[in-house]
């Protein structure tokens, strides 16, 4: 039996907790928050297929109607484009607050310790190995520290240099979000679909959505760059005046929050210490959604844990799940991260002009937006190559930035070979330096002007 500590409840923590603890490992899951209380007031959509992945019972109010995103141009007459619904992919719909305390319940039935109110400050670091954590409530030693922290892991962020893992993400790797719930005027006027998503029409960069359910109206309105209150009104108006369902009387939420939006970690693992979820920035990077990510990532995480027999935990065995996430999830959610890039340039001007001029269909759209460009660039959009590069003939910037990403799925394919099937310091050095090398090339500096993409 070893002693494992879980720093901060994330999903994917409590998911490798409740497995973990099932097995007989002495498991302590420690947060700040108080019991019975979670920082999010909201709902959330996650993909049910990664709770079945982790044998997960799920609770049957969880199944929801699966609602189709629709793009709304900002120009009036631009036909909205709505994502073909999907076959076989179910979508759960819960209250954030009580998925946590579900998975929570899990694990301290599994015989997991759950310690609240302990806020972890940094990791304790014994030569080569992460040892323990320090908090306000002490500092607690184990043979292994699973990094559920989330996006601002303080853990993460003081590992030491030789870990390689990247301290903190930049500027366009982080969408500050202002996420609020609003009245539902039943007998308004609303547009035709439910689910609506918009590009900022003033310059900036950034996107809001807007869905509509029986009882409320959720508003989402992300930025790239610290957004003030005052800022936001703009944005809730046009929200407003596009769907007069909108109440002004503010239900729920009303306040900021950070999401990551880019590539994982280069490397998730270190001797003593593996990093799981937001902290290793496993999210789905046009959207933020992290949480299915996150449930399969902690049972990867679990199963190379149980696998370890020693219960040395080094780098070279917990190499395990970072080589089974990247081969299920990571590689794919880079390609999304290549997509991704293409937004802090693209105008909403390009947007309504690529949906009208029939540049981009709502499957192509769908493709691109999970990272399936292989799926674009073999189905019909290379077939129809000519007649839509005779209409990027007309829009030159938009032709170059289309290109560029097209240009950068095939540079990526270079780095992807370099992943080291076994951890040696030396090789994974080399992984991570490409890797991370690949994506700052690619990343919009935070003082470059948008325009065209840029790469080395
Ligand atoms: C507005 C918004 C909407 C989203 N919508 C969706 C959605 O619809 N679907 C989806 O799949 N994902 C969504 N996400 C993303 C999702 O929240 C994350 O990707 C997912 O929760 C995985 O993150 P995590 O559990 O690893 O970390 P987190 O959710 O950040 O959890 C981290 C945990 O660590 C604790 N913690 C943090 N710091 C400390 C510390 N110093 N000491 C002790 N404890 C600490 C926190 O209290 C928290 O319990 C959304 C995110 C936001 C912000």
């Amino acid at each position: 039996m070893s002693e494992i500590i879980v720093a901060g409840a994330g999903h994917g923590g409590l998911v490798t907790a409740i497995k973990l603890a099932a097995a007989g490992h002495k498991v302590t899951v420690y947060d700040k928050q108080k019991k019975g209380e979670y920082y999010l007031d909201q709902r959330d959509s996650f993909e049910a297929g990664s709770m079945e992945y982790a044998g997960i019972e799920i609770p049957e109010h969880y199944r929801a109607k699966s609602n189709s995103l629709t793009f709304v141009p900002v120009g009036e007459g631009t036909p909205a484009l709505t994502l073909p619904a999907k076959e076989g992919s179910e979508t759960l719909t819960v209250e954030r607050k009580e998925l946590h305390e579900y998975l929570l319940s899990l694990a301290e039935n599994a015989g997991a310790q759950i310690v609240y109110e302990t806020a972890i400050d940094s990791p304790v670091v014994l030569g080569s190995r992460i040892a323990g954590i320090r908090t306000d409530k002490g500092t607690f030693y184990a043979d292994l520290v699973i990094d559920a922290c989330g996006m601002n892991s303080p853990v993460r962020s003081n590992l030491p240099a030789f870990a390689m893992i990247e301290k903190a993400p930049a500027h366009f790797d982080v969408l500050h979000t202002y996420r609020a719930y609003f009245e539902n005027i039943k007998d308004a006027p609303r547009p035709e679909t439910d689910y609506n998503l918009y590009l900022f029409n003033d310059g900036t960069e950034g996107l809001m959505w807007l869905v509509t359910d029986e009882n409320y109206t959720d508003a989402l309105i992300a930025r790239f760059g610290e957004t003030a209150y005052n800022e936001l009104a703009p944005h809730l108006h046009t929200l407003s005046l596009r769907n007069p369902q909108m109440g002004t009387k503010l239900l729920r939420g009303g306040y900021f929050v950070d999401i990551p939006v880019r590539q994982p970690l280069a490397v998730l693992v270190a001797d003593g210490y593996a990093a799981v979820g937001d902290s290793a920035f496993m999210t789905y990077s046009l959207k933020g959604s992290g949480i299915a990510y996150s449930i399969r990532a902690g049972t990867m995480l679990a199963n190379a844990v149980l696998a370890d027999e020693t219960g040395f935990f080094t780098a070279e065995t917990l190499w395990e799940y970072e080589k089974q996430f990247f081969r299920e999830i990571g590689f794919g959610a880079c390609r999304i991260a290549i997509a991704k890039n293409f937004l802090p340039y693209v105008t909403a001007e390009e947007v309504d002009r690529m949906f009208s001029t029939g540049l981009i269909s709502s499957e192509e759209l769908e493709a691109f937006s999970e990272g399936r460009l292989e799926t674009v660039i073999k189905g019909r959009f290379f077939s129809t190559l000519k007649s839509k590069l005779q209409i990027l003939g007309e829009m030159p910037e938009l032709r170059s930035k289309l290109l560029t990403i097209v240009s950068n799925i095939g540079r990526f394919a270079a780095v992807e070979p370099s992943f080291p099937n076994k951890f040696e310091r030396a090789d994974v050095e080399k992984w991570a330096e490409k890797y991370n090398g690949f994506f700052n090339s690619i990343r919009r500096s935070d003082t470059e002007e948008s325009g065209i993409l840029t790469t080395d």
